[in-house]
């Protein structure tokens, strides 16, 4: 343990599971107090006990109005500071529009987009107020490539990389910096419908990455000085070719 992140607080959405949950364990490691935000309610619990005292659970489902527009103002009472919010929590669905049912495509993007511009609004008073504070948000190399086999969770990352980069702008000058992490295929439940066969094939061909190669990368970047700004990290496997 490096100490680095020592008397900071990081609120992490989706934080009881692959990217997050890796995210949370660097950070704790590191000596951040560490906020799992999930709506898996017995997994936050199991969570915490691992951890200790330094990883404290706050169950919201953040496809419910009510309790994503009460995630912040909650947490701020059980810590008294925010100084990292990394909105990590999303979604994944691929195939044809024309085959994907318009209730899927309102979860997708009310979880992708709407609630990771709802925690961003809702923190931007206490940061703004304290002058300092990093905003993460996990996007997705589809965030970045027109990938043709899943326009809904595409369009809902190239929403995501365009807001990242207008808040980055809107906030720098209150002393709140804005990153992005877009990973390319990561090994974690998200991954759960992928049949079997190409699963077992992308980890044979090293078309997939570990959760805590993009921990690293985010954990990396919040760790720089103040005055550094690391704008987009892409974390992709070194045999993938979109
Ligand atoms: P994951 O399924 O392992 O973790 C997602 C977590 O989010 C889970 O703990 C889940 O309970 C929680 N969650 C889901 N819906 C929620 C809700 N309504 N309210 C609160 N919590 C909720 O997935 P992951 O791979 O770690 O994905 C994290 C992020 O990374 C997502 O934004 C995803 O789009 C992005 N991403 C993933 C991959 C990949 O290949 N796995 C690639 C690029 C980007």
């Amino acid at each position: 343990m490096t100490g680095k992140f020592d008397g900071k607080v990081a609120a992490i959405t989706g934080g009881a599971s692959g990217i997050g949950l890796a995210t949370a364990e660097a950070l704790l490691a590191e000596g951040a107090t560490v906020v799992l935000v999930d709506r898996d309610a017995a997994a936050l619990r199991a969570l915490t006990e691992r951890h200790g005292a330094a990883c404290i659970a706050q169950v919201t489902d953040l496809l419910d109005a009510d309790s994503c527009n009460a995630m912040v103002p909650q947490i701020l009472d059980k810590t008294g500071r925010i100084d990292i919010l990394h909105c990590n929590a999303g979604t994944y669905i691929g195939g044809d529009l024309a085959e994907t049912d318009p209730a899927t495509i309102d979860r997708m993007l009310n979880l992708n987009v709407n609630a990771v511009m709802k925690n961003v609004h809702a923190v931007i008073p206490h940061m703004t107020a304290r002058g300092s504070g990093d905003i993460m948000v996990t996007c997705s190399v589809a965030g970045h490539s027109a990938i043709p086999w899943e326009p809904v969770y595409s369009g809902s990352k190239w929403a995501i990389t365009c807001f990242v980069q207008t808040m980055r702008r809107q906030l720098m000058k209150h002393g709140i910096r804005v990153g992005q992490v877009s990973p390319g295929p990561v090994i974690s439940a998200l991954l759960a419908d992928w049949p079997e066969e190409n699963l077992r094939k992308a980890k044979e061909n090293g078309a997939l990455i570990e959760p805590s190669e993009v921990a690293d990368a985010v954990v990396f970047a919040l760790s720089r000085p103040r005055n550094v700004t690391i704008r987009d990290m892409i974390v992709l496997p070194s045999n993938f070719d979109i």
